[in-house]
């Protein structure tokens, strides 16, 4: 058979890995990182990756029973605020920590080479080789901050509670640490002083509404992370020609959607039967390009619209009476966008 290489250990390449072993295929991973490791994230997973990661074996495994299950939501704005509202599908919150370390744990266990800290350089790849390398950085103009760290636990309103103040959000759920997770984003062209070494102060600030339950907390210092120059809601840009992409390399989706992990997982379930041809010899490289960016456009093109008008309505909505409003309908809002946008 012929060997795949795959570029990046995020969720995308690492259950490409797996589920590509699980064919027998030769494959070797190169992650410029290490496991386990932090990541920026809300860490809130719904949709289809629950079924996936289930299927690759995660649910009883090496994470346990560990995952906590998050059932109920609620929507904060300044002066506004829905009630505790049902989600339409159970959800899991577990960090990204466990997550990841534990995807490459299967992944090695079922013969996978894992390269840890191995850089390779951006550009086109060869036949055989899969861009799983994440978001592209851009430049700092017109985009995002984000920001995540564990806080002890604090009691919560919802299993997820998502916070909007002007054109910032804070998203909060307990992890399976017991642990409260905490992951903001924030336009960069606001001045921020201070965020690294007194993030529960800064948030306070930003998110009146927490300031009281966040102020002064002892933080997971080295749970925090961040990430710059964040930019999402582009659509999808699969590179024309001979390269397949998976990911958040394809096109990433707005994070208060909480669905871009499931992204990932469904991209490398696309992507692993066509790499299995071609490992196999069945099919050209050309024709897995073709079929592999085929797939996404069919299966995310309508997904990734609603989660950008999503993302516009809930970020742009500053005046009172939207925010009102969106308070009074998120019953009935709600489940039409998480529906939409998985
Ligand atoms: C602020 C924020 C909050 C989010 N919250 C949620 C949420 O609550 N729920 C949800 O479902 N999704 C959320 N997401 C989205 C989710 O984190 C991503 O969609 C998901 O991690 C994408 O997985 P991936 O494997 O495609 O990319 P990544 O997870 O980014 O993995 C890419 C990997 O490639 C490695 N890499 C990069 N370049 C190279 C290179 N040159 N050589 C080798 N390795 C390389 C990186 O180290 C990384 O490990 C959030 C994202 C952000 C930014």
């Amino acid at each position: 058979m012929r060997p795949v290489v795959i570029v990046g250990g995020g969720l995308a390449g690492l259950a490409l890995g797996i589920l590509l072993r699980r064919q027998g295929v030769p494959v070797s991973l190169h992650e410029a990182s290490h496991y386990p490791r932090h990541r920026v994230c809300g860490e809130f997973i719904s949709g289809e990756g629950i079924e996936i990661l289930d299927a690759l074996g995660l649910r009883g495994g090496s994470m346990g029973s560990h995952v906590c299950l998050a059932r109920t939501v609620k929507f904060l704005f300044s002066k506004h605020a829905s009630t505790t509202l049902p989600l339409p599908h159970e959800a899991w919150s577990l960090s990204r920590w466990t997550l990841d370390a534990a995807l490459a744990d299967r992944f090695e266990g079922l013969g996978g080479t894992l390269v840890t800290h191995s850089r390779i350089r951006r550009g086109a790849l060869e036949p055989g080789w899969v861009d799983a390398r994440g978001r592209r950085r851009r430049g700092e103009s017109g985009a995002w901050l984000g920001v995540k760290f564990h806080l002890p636990t604090i009691p919560l309103e919802a299993d997820l509670e998502m916070h909007f103040v002007q054109r910032q959000y804070v998203g909060l759920c307990r992890i399976e640490t017991g642990q409260t997770n905490l992951c903001a984003l924030i336009p960069h062209a606001l001045p921020l002083r201070n965020l690294a070494s007194q993030p529960t102060r800064v948030l306070g600030e930003l998110f009146p509404r927490l300031k009281s339950r966040i102020e002064g907390l002892e933080i997971d210092k080295d749970s925090f992370v961040s990430v710059s120059a964040l930019h999402y809601g582009g659509g999808s840009r699969q590179a024309p020609g001979h390269s397949v992409q998976i990911g958040d390399a394809v096109g990433m989706i707005p994070p208060l959607t909480g669905n871009g992990m499931s992204l990932a997982l469904e991209s490398a379930r696309l992507a692993a039967g066509p790499m299995g041809a071609w490992s196999r010899d069945l099919l050209d490289w050309g024709e897995v390009c073709r079929q592999i960016q085929q797939a996404h456009r069919q299966r995310f093109g309508r997904r990734l619209a609603a989660a950008r008008w999503l993302q516009f309505a809930l970020i742009r909505s500053s005046s009172g009476w939207i925010q009102s409003w969106l308070a009074k309908g998120a019953p009935w809002l709600m489940p039409i966008g998480f529906r939409w946008t998985r």
